[in-house]
Order: C-alpha cells, then structure tokens, then sequence
C-alpha cells in the first residue's frame, strides 16, 4: 500500500507572490489593512492572514477612506479599481500576472472591435474582474452555454479564459463558439494550472486525494481532470475522517493555493496509517 506524492502540487507562483505582499502589508499595518475578498480560496492562508491583522471584505462599501488595500490574486475590474483610488484607498496590488494577461487580451478584443467572451464560471470573483475589462462581455462556461449564447450569428467575438478552467474543455467549448461566430482564441488555462491538471490525469492508482478548499477553483478542477476516484478534503479533521480500506495505490495533490505545511502533515499521516494497515477496516472505500 503507497501514498504516493502527486508533483507538482501546491502553491504556484502567482500564489506565492501574492501570500507575500498580503503578509508584508498585514504586518505593516495590523488592524487597519483590507483585502478585497479571499487573498486565494483557502481557509488556512486567509485564517493565517486575519491572525495577522489584515481584514477581509467582499465590497469596497467595507472598507473605510483611505485605508490600505490589497487586491486579490484573482484580480479585480477596471471600475472597482477606479473606485479605491478615488476614494484615496492605498493599493497594493496581488494580481497573478497570468490573470493581467487575459485582462490585457480583453482589452485588445473589445478595443479591435470583438465582443468579448469568457470561458470560465460566472460569478467567479477573476471572471468578474475580466468581464469589467470589455463592455458587453459574456461568460460560457460549457458546450452547452456556447450553443445558446444569444447573440447574433456571425458575431465577431473574442475568447479568453478563466485561469483555473479545465484545459480538455477549452477547446470543445471554443469550437462550439466557433461553430455560430467568428470567433478567435487567445490562451487558456494558466501553465501553473495546466501542469498540476496534467500530473493528476497521469495517475492511475485507486483513489486521489485532493487538498484544497472547495471554493477554489483550480482544486476543484483537479477532482474533475482525476481518472481515478478522487475526493476533496480542506483540513487534517477531514483527512482522518476518509474511510481508505481497500485502497492500495493512494495519490496525493493539492490545489495552487494550498498550504505545503498542511500537504506534508497529510501525507505523513496517511503513510503512518497505511504502513499500520489501519487502512483496510471498514466495509472499504471502493
Ligand atoms: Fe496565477 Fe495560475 Fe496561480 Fe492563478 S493558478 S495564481 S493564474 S499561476
């Protein structure tokens, strides 16, 4: 019975980044400084960060003039940022690089005269932030919502995508815009996103574990992409309450935004329980 380490996983660059410009402001201004919603989807990064004084809101209407105020990973729209600065809001800014590009690629579209749409999930606070870059912007987010966009057949549309968007559904989704528009593609799922979705679908073994929150995309994702069974878990309390009997091959990954303190804690436990073979009580997980 193995546990075996699914790499790469755990926190990208972008998240690396932007956990330290969180951190440094946190400490700069205990008590005063604001981010606009989650820094990234996990609960053991933003409880870390509230530990060290910096609040979390999920409108401006929250924070108060003048105050500091960190812009997410995800990124944010052009009007939301116009509104912190207006009203004299000291900005640190968080957002990935890979998230400015596709708001670079928006901008270009809607500007060379494309209707911009998104291939992501509506109501995603990046999504959002993109859709703010081009007037008129839409979201499909499956083949399904590609072949019932109401628009005009034979629109010119321009097509970006969500970072953390599944990578095998990107192009069925962009065919099918493709199918009723003229339509061109500009990127994907983010090179962070695309490897650790790749290293999964390579695994083969009984069953996935997946640490992460379950409002974070990009781990989400990682349970789709999985051939094998996979099941999510956001905390240790959660790991020791998987019922792993019957399970021989045992994989590990953890979504971008996942802590590696909590990854090594995990997987140190689940060797400890499979070399005792507590594993194989119970009527089995398979
Ligand atoms: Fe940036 Fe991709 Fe990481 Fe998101 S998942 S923070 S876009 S590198």
């Amino acid at each position: 019975m193995t546990v075996e380490r699914i790499v790469p996983h755990g926190f990208c660059a972008g998240v690396a980044a932007a956990l330290k410009k969180a951190r440094k402001l946190a400490d700069a201004s205990p008590g005063r400084a604001f981010c606009l919603h989650e820094i990234v989807h996990n609960s053991l990064v933003v409880g870390e960060l509230e530990n060290r004084g910096l609040g979390f809101v999920e409108s401006l209407d929250d924070v108060p003039d003048g105050s500091p105020l960190l812009f997410s990973a995800h990124g944010v729209s052009p009007s939301i940022r116009a509104a912190a600065i207006a009203r004299g809001m000291e900005i640190v800014d968080a957002t990935c690089p890979f998230v400015e590009r596709v708001h670079k690629a928006a901008r270009q579209f809607a500007a060379s005269g494309r209707r911009v749409v998104v291939i992501g999930k509506a109501g995603h606070a990046e999504v959002k932030g993109i859709l703010g870059e081009a007037p008129g912007a839409v979201v499909a987010g499956s083949v399904e919502e590609a072949e019932s966009l109401d628009l005009p057949s034979g629109t010119k549309i321009g097509v970006v995508c969500q970072t953390t968007v599944n990578s095998d559904d990107v192009r069925p989704v962009f065919d099918a815009l493709a199918a009723r528009f003229d339509a061109v593609l500009s990127g994907g799922a983010c090179s962070a996103t695309k490897e650790r979705q790749d290293a999964v679908r390579a695994f083969d073994g009984d069953l996935l574990l997946v640490l992460g929150s379950p409002n974070s995309s990009n781990t989400r994702r990682l349970c789709e992409v999985a051939r094998t069974k996979a099941v999510l878990a956001d905390c240790m309390e959660r790991v020791k309450e998987i019922d792993f009997s019957g399970v021989a091959r045992l994989g590990v990954t953890s979504g971008a935004s996942t802590p590696e303190t909590f990854f090594e804690e995990a997987v140190e436990y689940l060797e400890s329980l499979f070399a005792s073979g507590d594993n194989r009580a119970g009527d089995g997980f398979l």
